[in-house]
């Protein structure tokens, strides 16, 4: 069966749509194409966005290898990746045309043998998968939700508050209604000048949903039904840079490709969304004018002025890459700004990974032989008149839709391709697919070992990942344009290092979770973690740690979303880590204190695991004890860059400092 379906493959002309040769789907007899794709043929053919070249090589003949018949042989017979596509939803689409250009084999109704890549329209499902790559984080979804953005990005701030002034200021409602009001008026007395504007945005909501303006606190609707959800409210940018007079925000496209190590990219392009009436300040007579203050396609296209694009330069949704042409036509410094928004990405998802983590080993606990996980994120910015980045928000499931509606006449509407969408978005996807190929990653392993100096040239040349061989058929790089996605991290990692305090504050929170597949911490880790890291004294009893734990973990269980579990979230954890900092460091900025505890603790356990060595385990190992070991993918170590023994020796410093105990 499989020599058959191999002898087929080779047999397959480039260009052909992939069609499952290898087993029926769902009833389907093998070779049949599945629906839509008979319509995809016609409609896209060997098209514009197949890689240049493909139709001069011929139907039906491989193009010779350049090394001669039998390599090209050898290259034909190696398997192509396979993709099951059966949740992929609304990107199905751009998915498709994708795996085309990579001419890789997909699975429209899902496989009985294990698949490379799972690609999930939505969210992570972690059901029955046990290997591959799936294209979700387990949480991410919850993460990016407008609170929980809020509440990692503001935890960030207390710490680095320059470092993330990138966000505005927010408020979460109901539970900060109150903090609001006081703080408004704070600032209004401290500056009568001040006349603000705030938005408010219910949490979960999505496409502009439920979202209005408001002048003043009182004006916050805390009743009635939608209105009444939780939500944020935050200050609203009153000044945006304008383009032909309309307001417009960016989408970008992140790939999140690892989260231990992190690896981060950022597409080149991305598009820009238009208001469709003119934009004026905000003032109590203009408030509710959603198509001159909300920059969301879907409330826009239903705006008499929106109009669809049929190029990338013109219209209400454009590339990003036509604004900065424009922009650096006008003198802007638009180097600068892309250096801003690369920054603005990284120092957001440094934000969110401590609780990525939590949600990784909770839903992929080591021993459990996979998949690991890549995510696509789309990441919503405003850009402020004198052109500094604001981030709006964070899409776990950004649109990946390549076609829009269009209304042919009254109430008669059919779905037409838009060539902005597609262009930004199968990219996008394809250059995602090709970063993260395990044939890739196979032939990157046996080169690490055999450490082959030309195509450790190759790579450089391609940025990401060697190139292929020549005349291989399964992914045929040479073809294709070069990568739209680029590498921000680790690339820039050692401008951001100092920022990542809480991933190590989050894996001293895993080691105590004990049982895998825990997101909470019960009383007794609590304990421990206060045992082991020896933050208890006479000032400091085991009392008081757990009075500390019952009120810090009572408060954010009545905030927090997620009541299936009891116990101490991340969060909350982290609260009670700030708490103990600034009693144990009084009198410095709060990053001082938290580094200072998390070197001590660090320091204290890593001590507590040189006693108790583990049979058979060496030194390297041991050093990395702060942290669980975790299934493929999620290699965590110590999250510091900072080699274990500069920490140990710092720690080593406060250790001895008898006036820093608790
Ligand atoms: P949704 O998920 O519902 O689209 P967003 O947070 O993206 O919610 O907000 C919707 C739109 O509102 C944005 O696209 C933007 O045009 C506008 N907007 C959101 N927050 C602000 C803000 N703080 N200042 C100015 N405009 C904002």
């Amino acid at each position: 069966m499989e020599c058959c379906a191999l002898a087929r493959e080779a047999e397959e002309p480039p260009g052909s749509p992939a069609v499952p040769a290898e087993e029926p789907q769902d009833g389907q007899p093998a070779g049949t194409p599945p629906a839509g794709q008979e319509r995809d043929r016609s409609r896209r053919g060997a098209g514009p966005q197949d890689p240049p070249g493909r139709a001069a090589r011929g139907r039906g003949r491989r193009a010779p290898s350049r090394r001669g018949g039998e390599e090209g042989g050898r290259a034909a017979r190696r398997p192509r990746v396979t993709v099951d596509s059966s949740k992929a939803k609304t990107s199905l689409e751009a998915l498709k045309i994708s795996l085309r250009q990579l001419r890789w084999r997909e699975f429209p109704f899902g496989r009985r043998l294990p698949c490379d890549i799972y690609w999930h329209g939505i969210s992570f499902h972690d059901n029955d998968i046990f290997s591959g790559q799936v294209n979700k984080f387990p949480g991410m979804t919850e993460m990016v939700r407008k609170i929980t953005l809020s509440r990692a990005v503001r935890t960030m701030q207390d710490l680095f508050p320059l470092e993330y002034n990138f966000y505005p200021r927010s408020w979460i409602l109901p539970e900060e209604f109150s903090l609001f009001v006081a703080e408004v008026r704070m600032m209004k007395g401290s500056d009568p000048s001040w006349k603000p504007t705030f938005i408010v945005k219910p949490d979960g909501g999505c496409q502009g949903d439920g979202i209005y303006l408001i002048k003043d606190p009182g004006d916050i609707r805390l009743t009635g039904s939608i209105q009444s959800r939780p939500a944020v409210v935050q200050e609203y940018i009153c000044k945006p840079l304008l383009v032909d007079k309309l307001k417009f925000d960016i989408r970008l496209y992140v790939l999140l490709k690892s989260l231990e190590p992190l690896e981060i990219y950022i597409a080149k392009d991305g598009l820009s969304r238009f208001c469709t009436e003119p934009y004026q300040e905000p003032t109590l007579k203009n408030l509710h004018q959603v198509f001159m203050h909300l920059t969301n396609y879907s409330l826009n296209i239903h705006s008499g002025n929106f109009i669809h694009s049929d190029n990338v330069n013109t219209g209400s949704k454009r590339t990003f890459s036509s604004i900065l042409c424009r922009l650096s036509s006008r003198g802007a410094d638009v180097k600068k700004l892309w250096s801003d928004i690369i920054s603005l990405v990284i120092k957001t998802i440094i934000a969110l990974t401590p609780e990525l983590k939590v949600y990784y080993q909770s839903d992929i606990p080591a021993g459990k032989p996979g998949p690991t996980c890549f995510q696509i994120l789309g990441f919503d910015i405003l850009l402020m008149k004198n052109l500094k980045p604001m981030l709006l928000e964070v899409n776990a499931n950004p649109s990946m839709r390549i076609e829009h509606e269009q209304e042919l006449s009254p109430g008669v509407f059919e779905n037409v391709p838009s060539p902005v969408d597609e262009e930004v978005k199968v990219a996008v996807i394809r250059d995602t697919l090709r970063l993260m190929d395990p044939q890739k990653k196979k032939r990157k392993d046996t080169q690490c070992q055999s450490s082959d100096p030309v195509s450790e040239a190759k790579e450089e040349v391609w940025g990401a990942g060697p190139a292929s061989s020549p005349g291989q058929d399964t992914a045929p790089e040479a073809a294709l344009p070069s990568l739209c996605l680029k590498q921000v991290f680790p690339k820039y990692a050692k401008q951001f290092s100092s920022l990542r305090l809480l991933d190590r504050v989050a894996a001293l929170f895993i080691r105590f979770l004990g049982v895998k597949g825990t997101t909470k911490l019960g009383p007794t880790g609590f304990r421990t973690f206060i045992r082991n890291c020896k933050l208890s004294s006479s000032n400091f009893s085991m009392a008081s740690v757990d009075i500390l734990y019952i009120d810090i973990t009572r408060r954010w269980n009545s905030v927090g979303i997620d009541h299936k579990e009891s116990g101490m979230c991340l969060q909350a954890f982290v609260e009670a880590f700030f708490c103990l900092a600034q009693k144990k460091y009084k009198s410095l900025p709060l990053h001082e204190q938290v580094a200072l505890l998390i070197y001590f603790c660090e320091y204290q356990l890593a001590a507590l695991d040189e006693k108790r060595p583990v049979c058979g385990r060496g030194i390297v190992e041991r050093r990395s004890a702060v942290v669980p070991c975790q299934a493929d993918g999620l290699h965590l170590t110590p999250a510091a860059q900072t080699p274990l023994l500069s920490r140990t020796a710092t720690a080593s410093k406060f250790a001895d400092d008898g006036s820093h105990r608790c």
